[in-house]
Order: structure tokens, then C-alpha cells, then sequence
């Protein structure tokens, strides 16, 4: 009998560095019970402090042998080993691009592979959530940024659809150029957009109101600004998923997450606006009609936090290394 495989499925975000054991039975991993650990890492500026609490602790604390780490970044990685940036890892930004793979082979042994947020989550909805059993999908992140995965023919892949081309007016990005669609629609730059209808006179947000959340309960109301509003956010958002459709018309499903968009798509009107424009955009009518689009539904803490990033991390390891894994066991 094949040695059991275990490995450290790691998600370093902006806040935290999570982890947990999995363990393989077949090709599906399962959260060993017991091993989930959160690490605040944000104030942490030494990479190697944070590898060893978030990733070496949790092999050392197991009772087993740990075949290698997952672990997943908020930035682009190029070939599951570089991250080539990093703005919101304190302790990873400055070092850029940096073979995190290498690094966490030398600290604790075993094959290693890094991979981006998004990707993993696609692939943990996959594994446990609103993508099991599909082949060809997409996961759309509308938080801060604007970020996304893509599911091609069942295999996760790292996407970047918040730096696609939607011309605004030479709108500035965070990445340095201009006439992005995440300079225009990720919920950092709505929240900014509402500001600035407040500054204009436009508009009066009560005073300590968040714009996002003043905007929700104006557009529930009615009020025709907000209504208008995120009526246009809404046909964007549904012509570039229509957009996508057209590039890749096999996908079936789009799953959404991140603070804007859940709470956007619990508004009626924003959700059959995002639906319309992207059939009318889409091409193929009649196989697109039934596109599904769902909120990320992998398994979540009391806490929230979606536990989808690690079952997905320990999926694209088993898809890199574990065929390697079952020869030599
Ligand atoms: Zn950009």
C-alpha cells in the first residue's frame, strides 16, 4: 500500500498567513482536524519568520511525513514558484520577483510549489464549492481590487481580468498603466467613485457611512442616483463576463466573491442587470442562457473565512507533483 500522502496547504494574504495539513485519500485532499492555524503576519517584515510560523510550524507540529507546502499569495506567480509581486505581503513586497518555492524547499525539504489567491480558490471551489463536477467556469473576485481565476477543461488558471483593457478617460491603475478595468470597477475604485459624487456636492453621505454601504441602502430605496449608479456597474460587469463568455464560449458558470460584489448581487435589480447585459453581449445565445452564477460556496470558519484557498492549494500541488509522489511511494 501507497505511504499516505500529507502535505502544508498555506494562504498568505495582506493580514494572515493560514494553514492547514491535508491529507489525500484518492485525489481529494481533507483538512486534517486539529491542524487549521491563522498567523497575523502583516506587521512581520522577515519572510523567513513568516515561513517557518505559517508553513514550518505546521510540519513540524504534525505527526506524519509531510510530502511538501502549497502555499498560495495575493499577486501573480510565475510558474508555481515566482512571486513577481506582491504589493499587499509586507514581508514579500520589497523582495520581488522572489522564488518562493526554492526558499521553502531549503527551510523545510520536499517539493514546494507557490501559487496566486485566486487560482487556488477556483481550484477549492472545485474541490469543495459551487465548481465541483465543472470543467469550464470562471471565479470573479470584486473586493478592494478586481481579481479572477479561470477553469479550463477542469485545471485552475491564474487570470488577471482586472487588467484588461476598458477605456475611462486614461483612468490610472495601481499596476502603473492606464484604462484598466479595475481602475474603474473594483470596489476600491467604486467606493472612490461615490466619494467623489460627495466632494462634487453631488450627493450627501452621512457623516462616518462608508460610500459602498450608503450606496447599498440608497440603491435598495430607490433613489434614483444610486439606482442609475449601480445600474451602470452592473451592465459593465455583465458586458465583460458576456466578454468573456465570447473569448471562451465552453464555460458554463461564474462564481463571484469579494466584499463588493456579495453584496451587490444580493440586490435584485444589480443582479438581473448583470445577467441581461451579459446574454446580450454573449454571442451564443442559446448555449450561454443557462450560464450558472453563483457566490463561492467552499466551506467556511464561524469566523467566514473561506477554507477554499487551501483545499485548493493542496489540488494544484497534487496536480503538479503528485503523480511523481505515487511513483516513487
Ligand atoms: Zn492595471
Amino acid at each position: 500500500m501507497p505511504e499516505t500522502l500529507h502535505i502544508v496547504s498555506g494562504d498568505l494574504g495582506g493580514n494572515n498567513c493560514r494553514s492547514a495539513v491535508m491529507t489525500f485519500d484518492d485525489n481529494e485532499p481533507h483538512l486534517e482536524e486539529g491542524t487549521y492555524r491563522s498567523w497575523k503576519s502583516e506587521c512581520e517584515e522577515d519572510l523567513g519568520i513568516v515561513l517557518d510560523r505559517g508553513i514550518g510550524d505546521a510540519i513540524h507540529d504534525f505527526h506524519g511525513r509531510i510530502a511538501g507546502a502549497s502555499l498560495a499569495i495575493a499577486g501573480p506567480v510565475d510558474d508555481h514558484r515566482i512571486a513577481l509581486n506582491a504589493p499587499n505581503i509586507r514581508c514579500l513586497r520589497s523582495r520581488v520577483p522572489y522564488d518562493l518555492a526554492a526558499e521553502m524547499s531549503r527551510r523545510f525539504g520536499g517539493e514546494n510549489i507557490a501559487g496566486n489567491d485566486l487560482e487556488v480558490a477556483c481550484a477549492g471551489e472545485m474541490e469543495q464549492g459551487a465548481l465541483k463536477g465543472k470543467k469550464w467556469a470562471m471565479l470573479e473576485n470584486f473586493g478592494t481590487g478586481y481579481g479572477g481565476a479561470r477553469l479550463f477543461n477542469g485545471v485552475a488558471v491564474a487570470a488577471e481580468p482586472g487588467h484588461m483593457w476598458l477605456p475611462n478617460n486614461e483612468a490610472r491603475c495601481g499596476c502603473g498603466k492606464t484604462d484598466c478595468t479595475e481602475a474603474t470597477l473594483s470596489g476600491g475604485a467604486i467606493r472612490r467613485r461615490i466619494q467623489g459624487m460627495h466632494d462634487s456636492g453631488a450627493i450627501v453621505i452621512p457623516a462616518g457611512l462608508d460610500p459602498c454601504a450608503f450606496a447599498d441602502q440608497e440603491s435598495m430605496k430607490g433613489t434614483e442616483w444610486a439606482v442609475n449608479f449601480y445600474t451602470g456597474i452592473a451592465r459593465d460587469i455583465g458586458d465583460i463576463w458576456g466578454s468573456n463568455l465570447n473569448n471562451c464560449p465552453l464555460m458554463t458558470d461564474i462564481v463571484f466573491m469579494g466584499s463588493f460584489l456579495e453584496r451587490a448581487m444580493k440586490i435584485e435589480f444589480f443582479r438581473q442587470q448583470v445577467r441581461e447585459a451579459m446574454l446580450a453581449r454573449s454571442m451564443f445565445s442559446q448555449q450561454h442562457a443557462n450560464v450558472g452564477i453563483y457566490e463561492v460556496s467552499a466551506p467556511r470558519l464561524p469566523s467566514g473565512e473561506s477554507l477554499g484557498p487551501l483545499y485548493g492549494a493542496a489540488s494544484v500541488w497534487k496536480r503538479l507533483h503528485g503523480e511523481r509522489h505515487h511513483e516513487t511511494a
